[in-house]
């Protein structure tokens, strides 16, 4: 690139950089444009703080557009055949002219670099669909700060007029746990005949399940899915009954021949409908409200706490305190917090 292309193409990009104010992406948002969409997002996973004010406005402008799309959570242990049955299920949705976006959470994904959608051999068909929206995971620290920023990309999916949100989770551990906090359906995928232990099923991840799928109901594994399905059903019953009176199900389904996709799709509608009859999901979308303005306040102070450079030296301090046995490390964050309490008071 010459020096005149050069200076062009900084120019341009300062011009694109300055256009991004939360009004325009607003505008373009409520216009269902994807590339607004997808602008607004990186905005608010942006750790930037001229990004954040952006998207702080941004979410703010959105929210009164949000909520009317049925957000359903899909977990499982790598295997299970999420992406697989996200691929089936997107298509089925595709048909009945439902508009789709799929988030994840992944706070692995870190760790290991990738992203459980950033392999492009995943969900290939349907990302080539219009009206299907895939965004990989976003990157961050912790959980809670991954998954708070998951939870607002749904306000911005939703103004751009999703119906379905689907949120998958990378495994079935703490993950699991957050995005059942942030949908009305969450659905449990499992193999047939590995056993709960064998995949790492803990009794909490299946009661917080309001449907469970037996995945791979194919070929000569139809009849050992059918079996295993009934086992959950009998299990299920012994559960506590659900607050919302709703008798989780227990199905088997294959993403590879379509059966049974569209049974999960009518049990969730049957699930929204029941829901909102009885006051149910309004109602728990407030206590979902609540969960992450508590997730909030938490994730604030530890960054507050932590990452706050004027504290790190006697933070160390106290570390050291801790390794020489002096102090506890519960006396040590009583006098961490209190430290900073006080400090906060005189200012
Ligand atoms: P994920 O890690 O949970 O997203 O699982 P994948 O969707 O990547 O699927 C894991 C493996 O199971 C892949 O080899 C898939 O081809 C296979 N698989 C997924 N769905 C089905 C199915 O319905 N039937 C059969 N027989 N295999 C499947």
């Amino acid at each position: 690139m010459d020096e005149n292309n050069l200076n062009r193409w900084l120019n341009s990009r300062k011009a694109r950089k300055a256009a991004l104010t939360a009004d325009a992406l607003f505008e373009g948002i409520k216009n269902h444009s994807i590339k607004d969409l997808s602008q607004g997002i990186t905005l608010l996973e942006s750790t930037l703080e001229s990004d954040q004010k952006i998207a702080k406005e941004l979410i703010s402008k959105c929210l009164p557009l949000s909520g009317k799309a049925i957000r359903i959570g899909i977990t499982g242990v790598p295997g299970v055949g999420k992406s697989t049955f996200i691929e089936s299920f997107g298509k089925l949705l595709h048909k009945e002219g439902k508009k789709v976006a799929v988030l994840a959470i992944d706070p692995s994904s870190e760790v290991s670099g990738g992203s459980i959608l950033g392999d492009k051999t995943r969900m290939e068909e349907i990302s080539m669909l219009p009206n299907i929206f895939i965004r990989p995971t976003p990157s961050g620290k912790s959980l809670g700060g991954v998954a708070q920023k998951t939870r607002e990309s749904i306000y911005l999916c939703e103004a751009a007029g999703f119906d379905v949100i689907l949120i998958e989770t990378v495994g079935v551990g703490q993950s699991s746990t957050m995005v059942h906090s942030m949908v009305d359906f969450f659905l449990l995928l499992m193999l047939s005949g590995a056993g709960d232990e064998l995949q790492g099923i803990k009794r909490g991840i299946m009661e917080m399940a309001d449907t469970l799928v037996i995945t791979k109901a194919d070929g000569d594994n139809l009849e050992k899915a059918k079996k295993a399905a009934n086992e959950y059903k009998n299990a299920m019953h012994l559960f506590p009954p659900s607050e919302n009176n709703w008798i989780p199900k227990s199905i088997i389904c294959s993403a590879y021949t379509n059966f049974n996709i569209d049974l999960v799709w009518n049990t969730i509608q049957q699930f929204i409908n029941h829901n909102q009859e009885n006051g149910w999901l309004e109602h728990n979308r407030q206590l979902q409200d609540n969960y992450w303005f508590e997730e909030s306040v938490r994730e604030t102070l530890i960054h507050h706490f932590l990452d706050n450079p004027s504290s790190k030296e006697y933070i160390n301090d106290l570390k050291k305190q801790i390794e020489q046995k002096s102090i506890s490390a519960i006396q040590a964050a009583d006098i961490l917090f209190n430290q900073l309490i006080n400090k906060n008071g005189s200012n």
